[in-house]
């Protein structure tokens, strides 16, 4: 169970006794979503728990047969991902049924569409209300455009009904494919932990990726609005989607990738110690030296809030970061 979880989230173990948590493959979050003893539950929107019939159903959004057949044919797969000729025979076998690479097939193609019409929604008619949360949030008409934002309504799994959203998508380095996509329900008064979703399918590794353009510094941020209010005053700037993300090998290991391509690096996240713990953990990458990293954390205002009172560039200048201008 746990290794088909997290071929939808990243998890972590968090005890001896084998139980695991992370971010929920529907509802998102940071570490709502637990794993043990072959149970799986989510606190925000699957509080009762089930097995891993009721995950594949969860997450596929899928009948009990279909989560059935689905299990029956990867199954040999998940057990032996060491022969990968057996497990493509057992594909073409059963071509009518998902496989995990059809699955990332079938999401890229629908996380693809939904990007592109709701981007398109964004900027009609009946996009007021998406563009009027993005200006509050002081993101410029030029940001939403090179973030691809969207506006539309989904599903909210809480709520159990659709609900409007400013639709975040995590593009891949070369701008082809939409690796993730998130949705930000903009009711304001929505509290905390019912404010995102995630599509399912979707693999937050690093957002921003598709922005970067060379430069001397990279700023590693947490949240998505954070990278591009950085974004917006002319920084390099990845998020990691939140602190937990920092765990993750993947995003770990493609953050280092970065690296090389930067003479300074600051890591922003809202906790000092998490942002710590990740710096120490890439100043082990070469070529960084301890010198070249530096560590803020967001105290009262986090980047986003500091665009919107209009002292974010203050801010980065108080710590030594002057954005290229004439990005501005
Ligand atoms: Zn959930």
């Amino acid at each position: 169970m746990v290794e088909l979880a997290k071929r939808y989230t990243s998890l972590q173990q968090i005890s001896r006794a084998g139980e695991y948590a992370g971010p929920c493959p529907r509802c998102g979050g940071e570490d709502r979503f637990h794993i043990k003893d072959n149970r799986f539950y989510c606190r925000q929107c699957y509080p009762r728990g089930g097995d891993v019939i009721d995950l594949v159903q969860l997450i596929e959004n899928v009948s009990f047969r279909e989560a059935c057949q689905i299990l029956a044919t990867d199954l040999p797969f998940f057990s032996e991902r060491q022969s990968a000729h057996s497990s493509r025979q057992e594909k073409s076998h059963h071509a009518d049924t998902l496989s995990p690479i059809e699955q990332t097939e079938a999401f890229f193609e629908s996380a693809r569409k939904t990007v592109a019409a709701t981007n398109r929604r964004l900027f009609s008619a009946d996009g007021g209300a998406g563009r009027e949360y993005l200006q509050q949030r002081g993101l410029l008409e030029t940001t939403w455009r090179t973030f691809r934002l969207g506006y539309g309504t989904t599903f909210h799994p809480l709520h159990q009904r659709n609900e409007p959203a400013i639709f975040i998508p995590w593009l891949s380095a070369d701008d082809q494919r939409v690796e993730a996509l998130r949705h930000r329900f903009i009711d304001p008064k929505l509290p905390k932990q019912e404010r995102y979703s995630l599509k399912p399918g979707s693999h937050t590794v690093i957002f921003g990726l598709h922005t970067l353009r060379p430069a001397q510094h990279l700023t590693v941020v947490e949240g998505e609005f954070n990278c591009m209010a950085l974004h917006q005053v002319g920084l390099a700037t990845v998020s990691l989607g939140s602190q937990t993300g920092a765990q993750q090998q993947a995003t770990l290991e493609r953050l280092i990738e970065l690296l090389p391509q930067y003479k300074t690096v600051t890591i922003w996240l809202d906790d000092l110690h998490q942002g710590q713990r990740l710096a120490d953990r890439i100043i082990k990458a070469e070529p960084f030296r301890k010198e070249k990293v530096q560590v803020l954390a967001s105290h009262s205002y986090d980047a986003n809030d500091l665009l919107r009172k209009a002292e974010l560039l203050a801010y980065l200048a108080s710590h030594g970061i002057t954005p290229h201008t004439e990005q501005l």
